[in-house]
């Protein structure tokens, strides 16, 4: 009869449902969705398994043309060690409705 109920507590979750009018400290997520080689917004993000970092699709596919290296810090990356980061894509896409 002593069931132990074994609650999952997930973390305390922050969903950002309204928005302070400053929007100030949004600008470092704001920098993490930009392409460091076109400076726009990520277009199909694609991860550098390396290293973490992000590019936009065809920007960092002929960047590896160039250099198989990654433009931000310089480790070894090839096209084929890049990943489509889709769940970025929508973090960027639901960004933008709000930024
Ligand atoms: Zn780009
Ligand atoms: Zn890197």
């Amino acid at each position: 009869m002593s069931a132990q109920d074994s609650n999952n507590q997930e973390g305390t979750r922050q969903e950002i449902e309204s928005l302070p009018p400053g929007l100030n400290y949004l600008k470092g997520l704001e920098e993490l969705m930009k392409c460091p080689i076109c400076f726009d917004y990520l277009q199909a993000p694609m991860l550098l398994p390396n290293c973490d970092h992000n590019y936009c699709s065809l920007c960092i596919r002929k960047y590896l043309t160039l250099k198989e290296q990654c433009p931000a810090c310089g480790c070894k990356a090839s096209s084929n060690l890049l990943r489509s980061n889709q769940i970025f894509a929508k973090v960027i896409k639901q960004f933008k409705t709000i930024a």
